[in-house]
């Protein structure tokens, strides 16, 4: 895939700030961070989203999860929390078509009502 930006950091062809990677996973700072800490944690093979995930990639999903939480621990924000977010499709959020979970923390995170964004127009 190499029009997309994830699998261009994977093969290395991409510039990224990376912070672990192993046979099936990747993690990297995210570019544009959200908060102080924000981690984007990539399977290494092209999934466009989790709605392209089947039965097989259960194993996947689950390192990912832990790979976060491993990182989350290694950037000294365990205690306090984090969230892992996956966004999906257009009004999910998702702007890169490869699956990653984001990891962000570092400071109180708040998650915007549906009332409250109705109110602001
Ligand atoms: P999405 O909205 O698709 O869930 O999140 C994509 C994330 O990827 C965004 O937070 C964005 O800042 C980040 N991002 C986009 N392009 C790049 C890039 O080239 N390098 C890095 N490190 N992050 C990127
Ligand atoms: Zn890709």
């Amino acid at each position: 895939m190499d029009s997309c930006i994830f699998c261009r950091i994977i093969a290395g062809d991409a510039p990224a700030d990376i912070l672990y990677r192993d046979d099936t996973v990747l993690a990297f700072h995210d570019i544009a961070p959200a908060a102080p800490v924000h981690i984007l944690v990539v399977p290494k093979r092209h999934i466009p989203s989790v709605e392209a995930l089947t039965p097989e990639d259960e194993d996947l999903v689950g390192h990912l999860v832990l790979v976060a939480q491993r990182l989350a621990r290694q950037m000294g924000i365990a205690e306090k929390g984090y969230r892992l977010v996956l966004n999906v499709g257009k009004e999910g959020g998702q702007v890169v078509p490869h699956l990653h979970l984001h990891l962000i923390g570092g400071m109180p995170l708040k998650i915007q009502k549906y009332i409250q964004s109705k109110n602001q127009g």
